[in-house]
């Protein structure tokens, strides 16, 4: 399929909504993106035909969930090109994940004094676990600045890397800054050092072409709900090595072999890590939207988004008094500002009257504001239906919400 945005926003039943009596401008996929009707429609085909618990069931209904659940898997491991099907663990989301490889490699690799290493620019979700673990451990934990661009300081990493060093985690892209950070470069040094790399891929994987292989990480994350899939199922990547070195995160049902009273042996993976009933309706729902996107293709997707977000920094480069937080040279995916001094919540407010949907705030980034010494910024995030005349009523809005502001 090549890239037809009509038929793209065709797909996307929510675009045609009014708010306020205005065409809804949807620029939060940062937080959220929304989902095509194939997404939807393959829920309700499943709770409506194909629903039963999976695995262990020698009933028909049974084994049709479970080959779907098991189908879904290795669509995930073939949009993100894994070696095996069994390296890919469902989660709930990003967060689910990293609490994982902070809880299960922290407890087994990590003693006092052990050093883990993240950027400034992380979302929270990948700066708590590992506060967690320092606090139940005693580990350190080490971060890697950037600079007034928003890009990362690497000549900082050699330093920050010791003996010590356990582990490294970090975003493949801010969302914040946008900023795309060099994984490939940093886990290159990383491995150097004999230092596994945990890459948070919340916000890269719904926007460009990922290879887990290719990048060599040892752990990869990411969300369904952020790549036009359902709430609440995410994945972890890990390699095989790992996976069977770390002990399993949660206890239950499906991820025991044999259970005594005297002792418990573990299921093989990826059940190690998949206690209780797996979220089997939204495995396969997030595989369609896996399919939906690839169909498009990551590329002709990564290339409208680009375009997408260079029109937005030309066009709002218009606005008297623009201020934007992050300028990295490789960015993807969203633009944060802010006008003057006007407060990112009163401009958000004022935009949102307009059927303008941005988010404002710290984006659970805190680090990142203060780094900037800001409270927080307007943020708008593209997805692949957004267009041009979007951006332009966005920017007309930031615009009259300027002119407000001036006059008062
Ligand atoms: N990491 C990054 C970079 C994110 O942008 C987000 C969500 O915005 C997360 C992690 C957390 O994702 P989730 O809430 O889906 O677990």
């Amino acid at each position: 399929m090549s890239f037809d945005i009509n038929k793209i926003r065709e797909d996307f039943p929510i675009l045609k909504k009014e708010i306020y009596g205005k065409p809804l401008v949807y620029l939060d996929n940062a937080a959220t993106t929304q989902k095509p009707l194939c997404v939807v429609e393959k829920i309700s085909e499943n709770y409506l035909n194909n629903n039963a618990n999976i695995h262990r069931g020698v009933h028909f209904l049974s084994q049709v969930a479970t080959e779907a659940h098991e189908a879904a898997r290795e669509t995930v491991r073939k949009f993100i090109n894994a070696k095996h099907s069994r390296e890919i663990v469902f989660t709930r989301g990003t967060t689910e994940a990293i609490n994982l490889v902070a809880s299960s490699f922290g407890r087994s690799q990590c003693k006092a004094g052990d050093e883990i290493i993240v950027s400034h620019m992380e979302h929270h979700s990948n700066i708590v676990p590992w506060q967690l673990l320092q606090e139940e451990k005693g580990i350190v934990l080490k971060v890697i600045p950037f600079d007034e661009n928003g890009v990362l300081q690497l000549d900082k990493l050699d330093e920050l890397i010791t003996e010590k060093t356990k582990l490294i985690s970090i975003a493949h892209v801010s969302n914040t800054l946008g900023t795309v950070n060099p994984v490939a470069e940093i886990i290159t040094k990383a491995h150097s050092h004999n230092i596994p790399v945990l890459v948070d891929g919340a916000q890269s994987v719904p926007h460009m072409p990922v290879d887990v292989q290719a990048l060599d990480a040892d752990f990869y994350v990411f969300s369904g709900h952020k790549i036009y899939g359902p709430t609440g199922i995410g994945v972890l990547y890990g390699k095989e090595e790992w996976l069977e070195r770390i002990p399993p995160y949660q206890g239950g049902g499906e991820m025991i072999q044999k259970v005594t009273f005297e002792k418990t042996t573990f299921n093989e993976l990826p059940f190690k890590f998949e206690a209780g009933t797996p979220d089997y309706i939204g495995s396969t729902a997030l595989a369609e939207a896996l399919n939906y996107v690839s169909a498009i293709g990551m590329e002709e997707i990564a290339a409208h988004e680009q375009e997408l977000v260079r029109y937005t920094l030309e066009r709002l480069g218009e606005v008297e008094d623009i201020r934007f937080i992050g300028n990295a040279p490789k960015r993807s995916g969203l633009v944060s500002f802010l006008v003057g001094n006007i407060h990112p919540y009163d401009l958000g407010s004022i935009i949102d009257k307009l059927g303008i949907a941005v988010r404002t705030g710290h984006h659970c980034a805190e680090p990142v504001m203060a780094a900037f010494g800001i409270e927080g910024t307007v943020r708008a995030s593209f997805g692949i239906y957004n267009t041009k005349e979007e951006i332009d009523i966005l920017v007309a809005g930031v615009q009259r919400a300027a002119k407000m502001f001036r006059r008062k």
